[in-house]
């Protein structure tokens, strides 16, 4: 049997997603009978796009470089994945989309204490772009698996669902769902500006004070950090609803969960997150689907 070939790129990211498909362990070993990886940065030094069937992308665009990348991959792949949230929604390096680029390049290059130079990329550096962009602006995709990186779990099911194995459906649903603690309705809690205690068992953390962005969260984690005692920073990118509904948003949702649960204002947790919006909002910064929200003033919250 032919096996299918993937082929894998490296954009503006930290490369974790890279190291995520890496641990798969013995499930890569396992699939390497039906897959031959024709180009993965992490591993071979491929320098050109041969042809594959299936194309998975990590990071976001950020550079000239980014951008071609990305076009010699749909160019030569049948099947694109944005993988990891920076390559759906611009990711932890969309937080540069508040700024731009001359501001960036001064603040790393000239301001900082240890840089010596004159606020210019290094030589050879290809050239950034005004702002940070996810995938699907740029190019089709077809498939999409946020994650931050992406849990190996997925990452296997995505692999064998393009390979034709039947596997189960994949959940649509929040990071809520998949949970082990239960929101509770309470009288006089305290609003916690971050956990600085151990939580209580088995208690959702809003109901506790602190915000918890699991609710407003895909769930491609089985909630590991909320089902650890840490709270969820949405770092698979936005629930289904904010994704397709444009009236709804982070801020509004959380915070009117959180009042009904713990009796404190709205207005006192709304406000907090758009202070901490940079937080808040950190993964899905430089995506229109936050940015172009109505009710969402990303710039003017985070002060520029
Ligand atoms: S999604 Fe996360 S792990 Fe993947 S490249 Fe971006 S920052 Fe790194
Ligand atoms: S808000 Fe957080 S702690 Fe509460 S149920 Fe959802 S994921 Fe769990
Ligand atoms: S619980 Fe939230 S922050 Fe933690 S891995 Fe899942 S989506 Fe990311």
């Amino acid at each position: 049997m032919m096996k299918t070939r993937i082929s894998t790129e490296w954009l503006s990211g930290c490369s974790g997603c890279h190291v995520a498909v890496v641990d798969l362990h013995e499930k890569l070993l396992n699939l390497l009978d039906d897959v031959e990886f024709v180009r993965i940065p992490v591993l071979m030094d491929e320098k050109g796009y041969p042809e594959a069937e299936v194309g998975i992308v990590e990071g976001a665009i950020r550079s000239e470089h980014d951008r071609k990348a990305l076009l010699k991959m749909r160019e030569t792949c049948k099947t694109l994945i944005a993988f990891g949230t920076c390559a759906a929604y611009g990711g932890p390096s969309g937080i540069g989309w508040l700024y731009d680029k001359d501001s960036i390049l001064n603040k790393i290059y000239k301001e900082t204490v240890t840089a010596a130079d004159d606020g210019k990329l290094p030589e050879g550096a290809p050239e950034l772009e005004q702002s940070v962009t996810p995938l699907n602006e740029v190019v089709d995709i077809d498939f999409f698996i946020p994650g931050c990186p992406p849990h190996p779990y997925y990452i296997a099911l995505a692999i064998k669902t393009l390979l034709g194995a039947s596997v189960p459906a994949i959940s649509m649903k929040t990071v809520c769902s998949v949970c082990n603690r239960q929101m509770e309705k309470r009288e006089g809690v305290k609003f916690q500006r971050g956990m600085s205690t151990a939580p209580e068992e088995d208690i959702c953390l809003l109901s506790q004070g602190v915000i918890c962005l699991g609710s407003v969260t895909l769930d491609r984690c089985q909630a590991q950090c909320p089902n650890k005692g840490i709270t969820c920073a949405g770092c698979a990118g936005p629930s289904m609803d904010i994704i397709t509904e444009p009236h709804l948003d982070i801020r509004t949702m959380i915070a009117r969960r959180m009042s009904l649960l713990t009796g404190i204002d709205q207005k006192e947790i709304q406000e907090y997150i758009e202070k901490e919006a940079k937080t808040f909002y950190s993964y899905a910064i430089s995506s229109p689907i936050i940015y172009k929200k109505p009710m969402v003033e990303i710039r003017e919250w985070a002060g520029n």
